[in-house]
């Protein structure tokens, strides 16, 4: 049967854009289906949905040829944890891995842009706006994806990276399993007078942590995870207001706001597919895992599973072949369950009951006694290989 693309990719967010521009630049024919519109160029105050990008997954990005709008991005080479009230206190620095810096703080939009920009270049991606599937059936040989404005397009390979709630999931009869959390992250971007854009730093406290992700200039973006009432309680509060709550309740370091510029909450849950795959079909992202943010990770290893999945799709003549999303399968969900016990281990270890808290401070204070298991965890949160030296 005649092929319109040889992957289709479902879901434009940072994702299965990262995947259309990797592909399309290795010379594959992309076809990439986004409910929503094409990206608009961020301007302005800074967007409230800000992600960190590890070592591995900037370089990823990279290999597709994607440049980052280095205006609205952030670098950092240090990361500190504390435990409020506790001893526990380690700092990680990207000189101790070798490393220039940790990695990137940037808005979600202006990494999407950026790679939509990029796959505007690229001859082989067709990118489809304002249209999502509706039903998805295979053949011997390919994979079949119904739009609902009428159109079907037809792939070896169809990936789903149309986040948490995806429809090609559901579609392809996957089943997740969930965990809520109970607790909300308040997101608030604000303008501080104090610069501290070297670091991002995060302290936990028995309702939950309080972090701050540094944005250019003085700018940063802050979250306060507690239960839900408190949240709302606090998102109800003038920006006046709530800039006086955060200079009470944050740590002293964080010194005075000159302004609140945008806030909103989101509740925390994880959840996992029991398969990454199906018959020339693969989940990635969102779409395969959420997990607690409080790690700066979730967009990270869904990049990964993109980079895992191109290697693979670009070592093997046909792309929809079983053996190779076996492997991807095997690589990701195994590294992505990991990184949910850990997050989750962290929540609870630091937000459970008082003999709990005790265990996670007396585990950094471990942490930082222990040079060589410090870097072993810093190479792990940057997607490299914790075993390799230098
Ligand atoms: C409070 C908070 C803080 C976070 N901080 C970080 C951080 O510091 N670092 C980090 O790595 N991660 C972080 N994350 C996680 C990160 O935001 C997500 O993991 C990431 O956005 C997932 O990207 P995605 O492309 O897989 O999914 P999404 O961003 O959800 O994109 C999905 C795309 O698919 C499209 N779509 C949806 N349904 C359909 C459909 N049916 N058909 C076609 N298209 C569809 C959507 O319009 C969207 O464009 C955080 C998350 C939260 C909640």
């Amino acid at each position: 049967m005649q092929r319109d693309h040889e992957i289709v990719i479902v879901g434009g967010g940072m994702v299965g854009a990262a995947l259309a521009a990797r592909l399309g630049y290795a010379g594959l024919n992309v076809g990439l289906v986004e409910r929503g519109d094409a990206p608009t160029a961020p301007s302005g105050d800074f967007d409230l949905r800000i992600s960190s990008l590890n070592a591995r997954s900037l370089a990823f990005i990279e290999a597709s040829g994607t440049e980052l709008p280095e205006a609205r991005c952030c670098s950092f080479r240090h990361i500190e944890v504390w435990n409020q009230g506790g001893k526990g206190h380690s700092l990680f620095s990207a000189d101790d891995s070798g490393l220039e810096r940790f990695g990137v703080f940037i808005e979600n939009r202006a990494l999407q842009y950026a790679l939509w920009e990029r796959l505007k270049t690229l001859p082989g991606v067709t990118c489809y706006t304002q249209c999502a599937p509706i039903s998805t059936l295979t053949s011997s040989d390919s994979r079949l994806v119904e739009l609902d404005n009428g159109k079907t397009l037809n792939a070896d390979l169809v990936v789903g990276a149309d986040g948490a709630r995806s429809t090609l999931r559901e579609l392809a009869g996957i089943d997740i399993t969930t965990y809520d959390y109970h607790q909300r992250a308040l997101i608030t971007n604000v303008e501080t007078e104090l610069p501290q854009q070297d670091v991002s730093w995060q302290c936990f406290t028995p309702t939950g942590p309080v972090s701050m992700l540094p944005l250019p200039g003085h700018h940063a973006s802050l979250i306060w995870y507690d239960s839900d009432a408190a949240i709302r309680d606090r998102e109800m509060l003038t920006d006046n207001g709530l800039k006086a709550a955060i200079e009470a309740a944050f740590p002293k370091r964080l010194g005075n706001l000159i302004r609140v510029t945008g806030h909103a909450s989101f509740p925390i849950k994880r959840q996992h597919a029991k398969r990454y795959i199906a018959k020339r079909l693969a989940l990635i992202g969102d779409a395969a895992h959420v997990v607690h943010p409080l790690a700066g990770q979730g967009l990270n290893i869904g990049l990964h599973d993109a980079d895992a999945l191109a290697d693979i799709l670009l070592a093997q003549r046909d792309v929809g072949d079983a053996k190779g999303l076996r492997r991807f399968e095997i690589q990701r969900r195994f590294a992505n369950q990991a990184m949910i016990t850990a997050t989750d281990g962290f929540h609870h270890l630091f937000t459970g009951s008082a003999p709990l808290r005790r265990l996670g401070d007396a585990s950094l204070q471990l942490a930082e006694r222990f040079p060589l298991a410090k870097r072993m965890m810093m190479q792990q949160a940057n997607g490299l290989n914790p075993f390799k030296r230098g």
